[in-house]
């Protein structure tokens, strides 16, 4: 039986959580859950799972996610915050030996060096939930990534606007953009994927996760959203992990591992006929892609910069108050005029870091503010 913590129960990767706990109960056991502000859910999830701990955000801040990481009876930590409020329940659960099961990306975005030093240091494992993530981690059977992998490649659907040419960008709404083709997630993450970010921090969180350099890190359109992601290896073969789009299959394929188990999932139905459509990526049409790659490449505080300001601007637009094609400006804007550390820095080097790239945003993002 695993101890399983969940961070971030009300979100949808909590929802998909808790089906797949629900599935395993004879697996796994809800020990602790958290939640931002939705007091009645939450009671809720921990009446259905006779859960010990739970905690709101809104009640104990930190403090509250920090006691449930390293609770004595978890085994494995499942982190789905929102935004980098879980970068220190992530290094504290992984000081305590725990396995980080990861969704909440930002928390290798801005400080991938030191979380994975963290884990090294305590022999403590990530796993990754993201989907392309959790994809690699499956072709490389849990292995690193050594010198026998050329390349990883990253699926991206296209998010929303895909098919609009780019001259109709700038009249798109907050419900055009929430409104995903292929994958039902959260609003900031459906507007990540239509301007690419998303992708751009997955970039990043892959060359954490498997510790390759971005020369090695590509992305390519793939309209279908059932190729998760793929491993190119030194002598040309390919590995691709394939499922319907639905977050329990890498949350499943996380809380389980190394085991594999029965799911009541759908599965791929190739009783019919399937098409699997491969393309590149328009680099000058998703141009938050090539910010974020500039990010990785310039390292040090760059990518918590690129972060905080893509946030900025994405809420900003979700409240109707900047135009969509305006996002990439404010992550520039942010990038060019602040100079961010280029070393690794602490916890707190960081989130200051990210504090004031969210002031240069906001500050920005009033001069493009919809007339
Ligand atoms: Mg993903």
């Amino acid at each position: 039986m695993k101890g399983v913590v969940l961070i971030g129960a009300t979100g949808s990767i909590g929802w998909n959580t808790l089906e797949v706990v629900r599935q395993h109960a004879g697996k796994l056991r809800l020990v602790g859950v958290a939640a931002a502000q939705n007091r009645e859910r939450l009671d809720a999830i921990a009446r259905e799972f006779a859960v010990p701990h739970a905690s709101l955000f809104a009640d104990e801040g930190v403090e509250g996610l920090l006691r449930l990481a390293t609770l004595e009876e978890a085994d494995t930590v499942l982190l789905a915050a929102t935004g980098t409020v879980g970068l220190r329940p992530a290094l504290a659960a992984l000081e305590a030996g725990k396995t980080l099961a990861l969704a909440s990306k930002e928390v290798l975005v801005v400080a991938g060096g030191l979380v994975m030093e963290t884990a090294r240091r305590h022999g403590a494992r990530i796993l990754p939930v993201d989907s392309e993530h959790n994809a690699i981690f499956q072709c490389l059977h849990g292995r690193p990534a050594d010198a026998s992998v050329r390349r990883l490649i990253l699926t991206a659907s296209g998010g929303a606007f895909r098919n609009l040419p780019s001259e109709a960008l700038d009249r798109v709404t907050p419900e055009d953009a929430t409104q995903h083709p292929n994958w039902d997630m959260g609003p900031k993450i459906t507007v990540d994927s239509a301007t690419m970010a998303n992708k751009g921090l997955e970039l990043i969180e892959a060359h954490w996760l498997f510790g390759l350099p971005p020369d090695q890190l590509d992305v390519v359109l793939h309209t279908q959203s059932l190729v998760h992601s793929m491993v190119e290896f030194i002598d040309g073969s390919v590995l691709a992990q394939l499922s319907p789009p639905s977050m329990t299959f890498a949350i499943q394929y996380a809380l389980l591992y190394p085991e594999r188990a029965d799911s009541t999932a759908e599965r791929l139905d190739f009783s019919r006929a399937l098409q699997l459509d491969f393309a590149p990526v328009d680099m000058k049409r998703y141009a938050c892609l090539r910010l974020a790659r500039e990010a990785m490449e310039a390292g040090g505080g760059a990518p918590a910069v690129f972060n905080a300001a893509n946030e900025v601007a994405v809420n900003r637009f979700l409240e109707k108050r900047l135009p969509f094609v305006a996002i990439p400006d404010v992550i520039a804007h942010c990038l060019e005029s602040l100079s961010p550390p280029a070393h690794d820095g602490t916890v707190e080097e960081l989130l200051a870091t990210e504090e004031s790239a969210r002031t240069v945003a906001s500050r920005f993002a009033d001069t493009r503010m919809r007339a």
